[in-house]
């Protein structure tokens, strides 16, 4: 399944380790509920569906992110083999 990554952050600028809760609010809104390490509290952060849809990627872009990603994974794979002393063939 192909998605786009939704990045979270809570606001002194933490990346939560993990989610605790997802849920919707009785006004279509996405709740994500998370733990900051940092702040030490619990962080809500909220999202309208209707901004959600706006985030969704396009239908053609997706084999395009999909292509994007191969490249780096293969020039990284590349990069590994090459310092195993393995070389590609082009
Ligand atoms: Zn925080």
């Amino acid at each position: 399944m192909s998605y786009r990554h939704l990045r979270l952050a809570c606001e002194c600028g933490e990346v939560p380790d993990r989610i605790l809760e997802v849920g919707f609010t009785a006004d279509h809104e996405m709740v994500i509920h998370f733990w900051c390490a940092h702040c030490r509290r619990s962080v809500y952060l909220s999202k309208s569906l209707s901004e959600c849809w706006r985030d969704c990627p396009e239908p053609e872009a997706v084999p395009q992110l999909r292509a994007a990603h191969a490249a780096e994974t293969s020039a990284a794979d590349a990069k590994f083999l090459q310092s195993l002393g393995i070389r590609c063939p082009e």
